[in-house]
């Protein structure tokens, strides 16, 4: 016999929908903490009993919500968020979907208090269990407070893949956390059975955002972190990168936030991981840690393409992971490797090529014999003779990956636009260990190449821009700068792995 087709009930259809989006307590908290913020909360307080399976409460400071559209708030599709197809080109809050409350109180006894901005009175809205809605006036400042109780109360499969308590309030301090380090600005609490838990003070400028990544990462990894800036091509990014001898066996630190959204980016993750192994040898089986965060165009990142937004989709994901992979790679080499440490003062030679390079001058005639050493036995070298093909070879061998040296004063260069946007020029730059970033007009210097330091940064810069512009491959121009760079560069060398 054919089964007749009947309209599902808002309470279930609502509840399929919370199937996908709330799976866990944490993942309440993550829904309204990211409401509070879209609100422009500067203060959210989250208190959790139970592991959040009795209680979950957050109080906001925000914008509020005025009485008429409390019942819409939990109406399943309602959004004060986009309104066109044309807001979903570029969505700049958080929420959009109109589903989050309308999922939690279908699975939940629910209550939300909210006074909106420029209201005289406060006003409470609880759902029966059919999800109607009744509203009385309470006392509330400014802002909303959502009260989650029993959840899943209603749905005994969901319940069962809960786990403990402690494990399920672990999964929502890990959510704080995330929400935290996504907007340093905001304060927040979390309390758990009635106890202060963490506490993460608003802080204001970039200065103090570093405040709060070692409040929540620890100061094992703000006290060796690099910190990355970087800007090109319309993207953003800074950050900082965890030292690879921190040996973390937990990819338990791996922060990636695209316009304050916590992101996974799985093939990121293995990008940043490949970097980190090449460049610092970084053993199988630990972990990289960093906390990164990419400014892109509202545009060119869709976000609507997971229900729980943890993942997004870019435009060109291409350009971005190369972007990033440039930057964090340029950063790493500040890090000695892990092979580059472990060879001697005096025999600093990759292994496998069976030679090694002393830049120990000798004593009789400084800064001019280095001894060289291979299986046939140890050469003198003439520095000065050999000066151009060592200088060749370490700039082609190591193109990409050559240490750099932070200048004093940021130094900056006016060029035409044609030259600021010729992507070869400004790649070259980088590669060779230039640090840029580009204005308008032009372009500053914040690093040089450490073999360049006994040149003048800015006359130097100008001669090989030209030269870059003009010649026709890498080789070319590490031959010119080879014929060109002092003797006294050699020796910004030694603790370089060189190939011969
Ligand atoms: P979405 O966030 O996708 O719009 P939600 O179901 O999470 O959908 O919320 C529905 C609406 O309720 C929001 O668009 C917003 O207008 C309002 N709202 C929810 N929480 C808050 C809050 N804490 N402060 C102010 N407004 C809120
Ligand atoms: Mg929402």
């Amino acid at each position: 016999m054919t089964k007749r087709i009947l309209q599902l009930t808002t309470v279930l259809s609502n509840q399929i929908a919370a199937g996908e989006v709330i799976e866990r307590p944490a993942s309440v908290v993550k829904e309204l903490v990211e409401n509070s913020l879209d609100a422009k909360s500067t203060q959210i307080e989250i208190d959790i009993e139970g592991g959040g399976i009795h209680l979950i409460r957050i109080r906001d400071n925000g914008c509020g919500i005025v009485k008429e559209d409390l019942p819409l708030a939990f109406a399943r599709h309602a959004t004060s968020k986009i309104a066109t197809v044309d807001d979903l080109e570029a969505i700049a809050t958080l929420g959009f979907r109109g589903e989050a409350l309308a999922s939690i109180a279908s699975v939940s006894r629910c209550r939300l208090l909210s006074k909106a901005i420029n209201q005289k009175d406060a006003w409470q809205i609880q759902l029966a269990a059919d999800m109607r809605p009744s509203i009385s006036p309470i006392a509330h400042s400014q802002g909303t407070t959502v009260e989650i109780a029993d959840l899943f109360y209603n749905t005994p499969v969901r319940r069962k893949f809960i786990r403990s308590e402690k494990t399920e309030f672990q999964a929502i301090d890990d959510t704080v956390k995330r929400l935290a380090l996504s907007y340093p600005s905001v304060s927040f609490r979390l309390t758990h059975q009635n106890k202060l838990v963490r506490y993460y003070p608003g802080v204001s400028a970039r200065m103090n955002e570093s405040s709060r990544v070692e409040k929540i990462c620890g100061s094992a990894f703000m006290n060796q972190a690099i910190s990355i800036e970087l800007e090109a091509y319309g993207l953003k990014l800074h950050g900082w990168l965890g030292s690879p001898h921190l040996l973390r066996r937990q990819a338990d630190c791996q922060y990636f936030f695209v316009n304050q959204r916590m992101v996974k980016d799985r093939l990121l993750n293995h990008v940043i991981k490949t970097i980190y192994q090449e460049q610092t040898g970084l053993s199988e089986g630990t972990y990289p840690s960093y906390v990164l965060y990419l400014k892109v165009d509202l545009g060119d990142v869709d976000v609507n393409v997971h229900p729980t937004k943890q993942e997004v989709r870019f435009s060109q994901p291409r350009h971005i992971h190369d972007f990033i992979s440039k930057a964090i790679g340029e950063a790493l080499v500040q890090y000695p490797s892990v092979t580059r440490t472990l060879a001697s003062k005096t025999q600093i030679f990759a292994p496998k090529m069976h030679q090694s390079f002393t830049a120990t001058p000798m004593s009789v005639t400084p800064q001019r014999y280095a001894l060289h050493e291979d299986e046939t036995g140890i050469t003198l070298c003439d520095l000065e003779k050999g000066r151009e093909s060592f200088l060749k070879t370490y700039l082609l061998g190591w193109w990409g990956r050559i240490t750099r040296k932070n200048l004093l004063f940021v130094e900056e260069i006016p060029l035409s636009p044609e030259l600021l946007a010729d992507l070869r020029l400004l790649s070259w730059l980088n590669d060779l260990g230039y640090w840029i970033k580009i204005k308008p007009d032009c372009l500053m210097m914040m690093a040089v190449p450490n073999i360049f330091a006994h040149v003048n940064p800015c006359e130097f810069l100008k001669l090989l821009i030209k030269e870059i512009v003009t010649s026709k491959d890498k080789n070319a121009i590490c031959e010119w700068l080879a014929r060109n760079l002092p003797l006294q560069s050699l020796f910004m060398l030694d603790h370089e792995t060189f190939i011969a």
